[in-house]
């Protein structure tokens, strides 16, 4: 079996303790990977200072060149990452092509082209006799943590913006999904990254508290649980380390009456069961004009119950598992509270039998707004149809949520479409399409979805501080 280690200024070393991560379509053993302990997080940690004034001083179009070799370096082993995504995280193999390995090369490739683009500006201010300018300049140490459901991708929306501002980091994985970004770390150090300026932790909840407490450490990159980006928000408060945080959701979509509503329904099995599920914008509560429902949600349970559940390296497969055998556990606890709750069950609705992580996709009809199925985060494919009358009323019940990461219109009339997407409070609103994130434009949540915003050139103030010079060179003569 693989055995994975920790990379540590430029070498890759063992920890005491380890742990093993599964196959989620099967429950066999992958790897066994190394957990780090407090000492190793500081080493980590003291690595990344180390290498921060020199990398911070490398020229932007040098640090862009190692930022374009990685992401052909990952497209030459595309394939070799997109099977190790699904085999440790579960997904299909045309996502893990397409949308995490694809992603990955995206994110490097976008914030290549960046690195040597940071400007700031010269500002005419009153005092006498003095040039005034501002730059961006690198935050320092980012400790980089993301969550299980695409680990390669997410890893690169931080890593990649992170290099190319000239910041040096500290990567922490998700315990249940570590392969792919030990893989990424291969491939930085055969891009030539030097050492120090990124290092890799593995282990579990404690790993990434070690991190975020460390004072060596200037910004925390945070994308996981609502839960957890509290408790991450607080360690900060110390040392006011600076926070990005993209958290839970609980994406709404208006299925409006002019709306396409095979589109609709297409788009809907896609912005819902992509990944199982397992997406934070992906569909939740679809809110369906009442003239339309019927017909809407007959043809969804028709939908989903023809997609095909299976081991996301099969050809056939439409459905992979679930990420662990404990979160199909809770996904079925939020399904029976609904049952129980009264909302009427279309499709779905309970686990495979047999081995591995599978989960029936479901459809829930008659959802009432105070149901627990209609407000919180199940992050598995778990689909409630809501209706609605007016429209004023409507987005209030739409924004009526902790919530406000994603969110979707579907209509085939102009006018409603953008009335609803301009009434909706999220940080992204998509029209006649699911909600796709693109290294281009901003991610990230109003409300308890986050703080900040990653990707396009939102996400180059995230990894940057403003710092100010002022040079006073009094009247000539
Ligand atoms: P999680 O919060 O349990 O874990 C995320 C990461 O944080 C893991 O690496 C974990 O080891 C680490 N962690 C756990 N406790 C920690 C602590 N106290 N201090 C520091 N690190 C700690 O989340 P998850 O279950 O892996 O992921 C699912 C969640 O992620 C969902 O809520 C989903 O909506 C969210 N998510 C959000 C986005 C987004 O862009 N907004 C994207 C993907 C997932």
């Amino acid at each position: 079996m693989r055995s994975t280690g920790l990379y540590i200024d430029g070498r890759w070393v063992r920890a005491d303790e380890e742990f093993t991560s599964y196959d989620p379509a099967d429950g066999t053993s992958l790897a066994v990977c190394a957990s780090a302990s407090v000492a190793d997080v500081d080493a980590a940690v003291s690595a990344a200072r180390g290498a921060f004034a020199s990398w911070s001083a490398t020229p932007g179009s040098a640090r862009g060149a190692l930022l374009w070799k990685l992401a052909d370096l990952i497209e030459a082993n595309a394939e070799e990452l997109a099977l190790l995504e699904t085999r440790d995280q579960g997904q299909p193999l045309p996502i893990s092509r397409n949308v995490s390995v694809a992603g990955a090369a995206a994110h490097f490739r976008y914030y290549a082209g960046w690195a040597d683009k940071l400007t700031g500006a010269v500002n005419s201010v009153a005092f006498p006799n003095t040039l005034q300018f501002d730059r961006r300049v690198p935050v320092g140490v980012c400790a980089l943590i993301a969550p299980w459901n695409f680990p390669l991708m997410i890893m690169a929306w931080k890593l990649a913006p992170a290099l190319a501002c000239g910041n040096t980091t500290v990567l922490k994985p998700a315990e249940q999904t570590s392969l792919t970004t030990v893989r990424l770390v291969e491939l930085c150090v055969e891009a030539g990254f030097p050492a120090g300026v990124v290092n890799l932790v593995t282990g579990g909840p404690e790993t990434g508290a070690a991190l975020v407490k460390h004072p060596g450490v200037d910004k925390v990159s945070f994308t996981g649980s609502t839960e957890v980006g509290r408790s991450i928000l607080t360690a900060s408060v110390a040392d006011l380390k600076r926070v990005t945080l993209e958290l839970g959701g609980k994406t709404p979509v208006i299925v409006a009456r002019e709306a396409d509503i095979d589109a609709a329904v297409a788009g809907t099995v896609m912005g819902g069961l992509l990944n199982s599920g397992q997406v934070c914008a992906a569909y939740a509560r679809v809110y369906v004009d009442s003239q339309r429902r019927d017909e809407f949600a007959t043809k969804l349970a028709k939908a989903v119950s023809a997609l095909k559940l299976g081991p996301g390296v099969e050809d056939t497969t439409d459905l992979g598992p679930l990420v662990t055998s404990e979160h199909r556990d809770r996904v079925d606890g939020f399904v029976r509270g609904a049952v129980d709750a009264g909302a009427s069950l279309l499709a779905g609705g309970s686990a495979v039998d047999g081995p591995g992580n599978f989960y029936r996709p479901t459809v829930f009809c008659d959802v009432k707004d105070d149901m627990e199925i209609a407000r919180e985060e199940v992050f598995g494919p778990v689909l409630a149809v809501l209706d609605y009358d007016n429209e004023d009323e409507l987005l209030f019940r739409v924004n009526d949520s902790p919530y406000g990461l994603g969110a979707s219109v579907w209509s085939e009339d102009v006018r409603s479409a953008h009335r609803l997407a301009d009434g909706i409070r999220s940080g992204a609103v998509f029209v006649n399409m699911p909600c796709i994130p693109d290294a281009a434009a901003p991610w990230g949540g109003f409300r308890s979805s986050g703080y900040g915003r990653e990707m396009g050139p939102y996400a180059l103030e995230a990894y940057t501080e403003v710092k100010g010079t002022w040079i006073h060179h009094g009247p000539k003569g």
